[in-house]
């Protein structure tokens, strides 16, 4: 193939070198001294002290006037939460690697733009009619002006029918409730070509992609919805998706059909014995098997490096986090794929064998990886099994073909988080759950260990009473793909 994704990440790096840019490396993906979040979700994260001048004057870092990198991100809670959306789209994952420039009170509007076309239509050879470019339309409430500079610089790459103006949910962008931020210009890219896409930019359309942000940095937000402080320099910081951008030039219509995942695809398939990835991706006929062969395949990505960069799926904050990507990934790999426990650790050999030269702490910590994930797998595993087997008590206690609400609660109320496992288990002998009285005897369960507040135990309980009520009053149901009864416990 023309651009393999190793020469992808390496063009980017060596066109930014060219242009006195210093290659930084990454961050951890676990930001282990900003308690403002939970995982770098972005490029710049790492050089917030920069952008607040609050680096010191004699370090490297303070010393930085242009730098650029792949960024390793994780975008699951927080700000950028985009957990529910993956695996049901192609091109939304957990982990992904950012490419980002940097200009450090240097460079601003113009070399930023210009270069980025540079590297997109002469470097890579995109074809310029499938190009869209968005700007600032500006904010009266928040007091921002549109940023016109940056469409007229676009206007002299661009028909006007493709410079397009939206508000500061697509084009002011924040890292967090708080820190540094500003208005941005994307760069969108159309899959199909040979028509007008621009009704579908920024419509959460697989076929019209964002690939690229680029943000002028001039304010600093310091409270969450407080005021915009004006910075002292203007900056530029840009994401481009590593995934997205490959997937555009390698020719595919999805980030799953790049050399990125499709060797890990195939480890699945042998690990599993599931039919192979058929590639198919659709709002109202999504394919279980596919969703689920994208769900693995990102998940394990995704906790393969946190384990590497220090942390794991636990009970709290970011391992929390971790422990809900993790049970997602095990309950599709076991109800859909038909794995065996196991499958799941199996597959950190496979993420190395496509990142490891890359990213070399995988090839380091891939004992500890491998370890930790087999021990949650069995661990989960186990939980699955109790919680299926106490359904069975449950299920003994029917009324007509009701199952009681007061049974369920007795035997179930510690595995409440399986709710739609047992609703399909119901299903399959043909009974009802009494879904109210269910919740009713869990939120009295809640009352009685509010009053108990201090008992870490019914503090448990009583968010599993909430995401229960909160599953059962949505109608989500275990056939339903957005199933989350995996992520409380
Ligand atoms: P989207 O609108 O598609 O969710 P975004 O506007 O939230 O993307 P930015 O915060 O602008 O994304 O991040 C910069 C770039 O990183 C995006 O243009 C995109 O190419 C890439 N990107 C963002 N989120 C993801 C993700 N979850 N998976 C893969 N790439 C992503
Ligand atoms: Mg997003
Ligand atoms: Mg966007
Ligand atoms: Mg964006």
């Amino acid at each position: 193939i023309e651009w393999p994704s190793k020469k992808v990440r390496e063009t980017f790096i060596n066109f930014f070198k060219e242009k006195s840019h210093k290659n930084w490396p990454s961050s951890p993906v676990v930001p282990h001294n900003d308690p403002s979040l939970l995982f770098a979700n972005a490029g710049m994260n790492q050089f917030k002290p920069i952008f607040l001048e609050m680096a010191d004057p004699n370090t490297e870092l303070g010393k930085l006037k242009r730098a650029c990198n792949t960024q390793k991100g994780i975008r699951a809670g927080g700000k950028h939460n985009d957990l529910e959306d993956v695996g049901k789209d192609t091109y939304h994952h957990t982990f992904f690697e950012m490419l980002g420039n940097w200009s450090f009170g240097d460079y601003f509007k113009k070399e930023a733009i210009e270069w980025a076309w540079e590297l997109l239509t002469e470097v890579y050879g995109l074809p310029t009619d499938r190009i869209y470019a968005t700007y600032f339309e500006g904010d009266e409430k928040a007091g921002l002006q549109p940023d016109n500079e940056a469409k007229d610089i676009w206007l002299k790459f661009l028909p006007p029918g493709r410079v397009l103006p939206f508000g500061c949910k697509d084009n002011f962008w924040e890292m967090g409730d708080t820190g540094p931020c500003g208005p941005c210009t994307e760069i969108h890219y159309d899959l199909v070509g040979n028509r007008d896409a621009a009704s579908l930019v920024n419509m959460d359309d697989p076929t019209c992609l964002e690939i690229w942000n680029i943000v002028f940095i001039q304010f600093n937000r310091e409270k969450k919805d407080g005021p915009l402080k004006p910075l002292p320099a203007k900056h530029v910081d840009t994401g481009m998706g590593f995934e997205r951008l490959t997937s555009v030039l390698q020719n595919k219509m999805s980030n799953y059909d790049t050399d990125v995942f499709v060797p890990i695809f195939h480890d699945i398939q042998k690990a599993t014995g599931a039919r192979p990835y058929s590639g198919k991706v659709g709002q109202d006929d999504v394919d279980r098997v596919d969703t689920a062969y994208r769900v693995v395949a990102d998940h394990i990505r995704t906790l393969s490096i946190a384990i590497a960069d220090g942390s794991r799926p636990g009970n709290e904050g970011r391992e929390h986090v971790l422990k809900r990507i993790l049970r997602r990934a095990i309950r599709y790999g076991k109800e859909i794929l038909n794995a065996e426990e196991g499958f799941f650790s199996g597959l950190v050999s496979s993420v190395i064998r496509v990142m490891g030269n890359v990213y070399p702490e995988l090839k380091e910590h891939e004992k500890k990886i491998t370890e930790i994930l087999q021990e949650e797998e069995a661990s989960f595993c186990k939980t699955l099994e109790k919680g299926i087997e106490k359904f069975q008590k449950a299920a003994q206690v029917v009324e007509g073909n009701t199952l009681s609400g007061e049974a369920m609660h007795l035997h179930l109320r510690s595995y409440a988080c399986l709710i739609c496992v047992y609703q399909l288990m119901a299903d399959e002998k043909g009974l009802i759950v009494d879904v109210d009285g269910f919740d009713k005897a869990m939120n009295e369960s809640k009352d009685r260990s509010r009053n108990a507040q201090k008992n870490q135990a019914g503090v448990a309980i009583v968010m599993d009473a909430d995401a229960t009520t909160t599953l059962l009053k949505t109608g989500v149901t275990a056939t339903d793909d957005s199933c989350k009864y995996i992520w409380f416990q």
